[in-house]
């Protein structure tokens, strides 16, 4: 399949819109990462979404809207029925980078979410998103653009990096803003709790909601797979592992390590591992965002698939503290290493 290169021009977001409607594949810039966009209500288009990033069937897709009411015929009891949570979330905090897990109705196929009785919900603040969205007149279930795996696209090059021939098209956009992906906030139980990360943190949504919300346990936890005492995990960042988290993440073709402690340890490991690796003849590239949490959320991913094109075999990252937004960047730093940290 040969796929198209549409720009942001109003007439070609209509086109795009055309193809979403036809149950075609679009991907399409949003403020986290571009998105591989298709009709979330016609199960046809999104079981070939799952198809073109070779992604598990079981792992859920978010499902975009561009205007609140469309979020009635998404949710069990439609709008009404949410809690005043909720509401205060949706009229605080959208459009912007917040998933809110929510239960489903039965319009929803089982596909675009995994099987699950719930569904993950988004209004973007980017304006050629949402133009696309009212363009297709239906909500537009959308996970990242990239295949299954791979660090997530933040330019459209990056996407066609990975989607070239095997999607419709793509909206040539700009560079991302936030550069990772939403926060996912489950409001289905008694307190909400974050299924992932993103750039509006844990301590903000607290204080917009006025209480506590907490991070799910698997996100303190090391999954199973990677659990290895043998590589050194500092065991503070930690609680014991457990299962759950079962599919590798933005992991680059390079080898990645993350390195914790002061900017003095980073140098110094830094050096001797680089040259290590030299030593077998390979080349080693550094990380190092300080502690701006901002603009390693908007490189990170970029500079991952940059270091890849340029052919480097072992990538030190320097480590962030664990908070607030920093919480979130190094959930993908160490995704993307495997858990590997020394
Ligand atoms: P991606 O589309 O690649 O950004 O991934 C979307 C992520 O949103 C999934 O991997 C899940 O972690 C989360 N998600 C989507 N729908 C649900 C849901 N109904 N319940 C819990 N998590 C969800
Ligand atoms: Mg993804």
């Amino acid at each position: 399949m040969d796929t198209l290169r549409l720009t942001t021009n109003e007439s070609d977001i209509r086109r795009a819109g055309e193809i979403i409607r036809s149950g075609g594949l679009v991907a399409f810039p949003t403020e986290t990462v571009y998105g591989l966009g298709a009709d979330a209500l016609n199960a046809e288009a999104v079981s070939s979404v799952y198809k073109a990033k070779g992604r598990p069937s079981d792992n859920p897709m978010i499902v975009h809207i561009a205007y609140v009411a469309a979020l009635d015929e998404l949710v069990a009891g439609g709008i009404h029925a949410l809690n005043n949570d909720v509401h205060k979330l949706i009229s605080r905090l959208w459009p912007g980078p917040l998933t809110l897990v929510l239960p489903k109705s039965d319009k929803v196929p089982d596909v675009t979410t995994g099987g699950l009785d719930t569904v993950a919900v988004r209004m973007p603040s980017n304006g050629t998103a949402r133009s696309l969205i009212r363009m297709a007149e239906r909500p537009i279930a959308a996970p990242s653009a990239n295949i299954s795996g791979r660090p997530s696209p933040t330019t459209a090059d990056d996407v066609l990096e990975d989607m070239d021939g095997r999607i419709d098209a793509v909206i040539m956009g700009e560079m991302c803003d936030v550069g990772i992906e939403s926060t996912v906030l489950d409001m289905t139980g008694d307190e909400p709790v974050i299924l992932r990360p993103g750039i509006l943190s844990k301590e903000y949504i607290s204080d917009v909601l006025g209480r506590e919300v907490i991070y799910d346990q698997a996100l303190l936890e090391i999954p199973d797979e990677v659990a290895d005492p043998g590589k050194g995990v500092a065991d503070t960042l930690f609680r014991p592992k457990s299962p759950g988290m079962k599919y590798k993440h933005y992991a680059p073709k390079a080898d990645v390590v993350v390195i914790t402690g002061s900017a003095e340890r980073f140098k110094l490991r830094a050096r001797e591992l680089g040259l290590e690796a030299m030593k077998q003849g390979k080349r080693a590239a550094i990380i190092d965002y300080g502690d701006d949490a901002n603009q390693a959320a908007h490189q990170f991913f970029a500079d991952l698939r940059e270091l890849d094109r340029q052919g480097y075999d072992f990538i030190l990252i320097r480590s962030m503290e664990q908070k607030g937004k920093g919480f979130s960047v190094m959930n993908r730093m160490l995704k993307s290493a495997g858990y590997d940290v020394e």
